[in-house]
């Protein structure tokens, strides 16, 4: 209800404010993925004293829904702390909702979290030349995971598009998976040659929404998938916020990365720009998206 409250103040008054924060806990990562422009650039950890101290900040300023990312999040600790008791802390500030994203590399039993995003790229041979060989030890840890609380999180490039449905059937089939979320490349510098073409890109989406009809557990929205390839979207999206290293950023950190906007493919941006300026078929697809997965 209070989601709900918020959305509509938004929309009624064209509000610019955040619901949706993430903090970046270290840009430490123990891969080296083909598409990745963020990782191993600083190599630091921030100290728990600070990423607390942002937790209540984003609280106060009105952000309830709450993503720790990386690098690779699932490294971080500070003095014996780890992701476990910053997710705590952010239940008792009170924030509805506390999801974290991963590589799957490390232990992924997290009860605490109410989603773990699992980066997963296609099956083993094109995850692992996406990734590094590490398809195996992920399904290894998927085993060992005792919680369902595991949302896929494919990012969808040159290399992988032909595998989204396998990779879905995956996520259906897994007793520890939930669901799945797609985003298509992003091209950072350097990693334009990843890219979709425009042909290529509305092949992707319309498998996507198929995979919808079909049953498979797609996380992502079939109205913003439409919208995403007319490419009109507003952006940058002011209810998601994130920050790194002391310093806030509009949407995302590729917001001062001239020209990239215009080729986003990340799609919570897609849907969380809609849903906040009032689209109503969006704003249906999500309680039920939601509902259904959270
Ligand atoms: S796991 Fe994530 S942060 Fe690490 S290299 Fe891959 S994309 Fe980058
Ligand atoms: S629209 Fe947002 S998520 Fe997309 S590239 Fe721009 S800042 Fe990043």
């Amino acid at each position: 209800m209070s989601l709900a409250w918020f959305g509509l103040k938004t929309i009624i008054f064209k509000q610019k404010k955040p619901i949706l924060g993430t903090i970046i806990l270290t840009d430490y990562c123990n891969l080296s993925c083909k598409h990745c422009a963020v990782n191993n650039i600083k190599r630091k950890m921030q100290s728990y004293e600070k990423v607390l101290e942002e937790m209540h900040n984003f609280y106060r300023d009105g952000i309830r829904i709450l993503f720790f990312c990386g690098g690779e999040t699932l490294l971080w600790e500070d003095q014996g702390r780890t992701i476990k008791d910053l997710i705590r802390e952010g239940r008792k500030i009170g924030f509805y909702l506390i999801n974290v994203v991963t590589n799957g590399t490390i232990d992924l039993n997290l009860p605490e979290a109410d989603l773990v995003f699992l980066s997963l790229d296609g099956m083993r041979e094109t995850h692992n030349l996406i990734r590094g060989d590490t398809f195996d030890t992920i399904m290894k840890n998927l085993e060992l995971a005792k919680d369902t609380n595991i949302c896929i999180y494919m990012a969808v490039n040159k290399l992988n598009y032909k595998e989204i449905e396998k990779v879905g059937r995956l996520a259906k089939e897994h007793p520890r998976v939930n669901s799945i979320s797609f985003n298509l490349h992003t091209p950072y510098q350097g990693t334009e040659a990843l890219s979709l073409s425009r042909e290529e890109k509305i092949e992707t989406i319309e498998r996507i929404k198929s995979m919808v009809k079909q049953g498979i557990p797609v996380f992502n929205l079939p109205g913003a998938l439409k919208i995403y390839l007319k490419n009109n979207w507003p952006r940058p999206c002011y209810q998601c916020l994130v920050w790194e290293d002391g310093k806030r950023y509009i949407c995302g950190r590729c917001v001062e990365i001239e020209g990239l906007c215009e080729e986003c493919g990340y799609l919570f941006a897609v849907e969380f720009s809609l849903l906040f300026r009032g689209n109503l078929w969006i704003i249906l697809e999500m309680f039920k998206t939601y509902l259904k997965y959270v």
